[in-house]
């Protein structure tokens, strides 16, 4: 049983992206496939499983950006305080 479109436009994917989601299938199985990162989400008796427990992340990961053409370069390491002492 297809997904209700406008439940559909209300669904996103639960990962940091937020990126609307699509249906697919997977196998014959009913599926959710976010638009931004690719990772697929299944559908248990109609109902959307958007857990990010029960996905199967997508080429690049949850939360990436799947259509990229190639990588950014090394990720991004998050710079340490700068502030080694610890005075405030
Ligand atoms: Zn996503």
């Amino acid at each position: 049983m297809p997904l209700n479109a406008t439940l559909l436009e209300m669904l996103a994917c639960p990962s940091d992206d937020h990126a609307p989601l699509r249906e697919d299938n997977r196998g014959g199985a009913p599926v959710l496939v976010c638009t931004f990162c690719e990772s697929t989400y299944p559908i248990e008796d109609g109902i959307p499983v958007l857990l990010l427990d029960e996905a199967e992340p997508g080429p690049r990961g949850i939360g990436i950006d799947a259509s990229a053409e190639s990588p950014a370069g090394p990720p991004l390491t998050p710079e340490p305080s700068p502030d080694p002492d610890g005075q405030a």
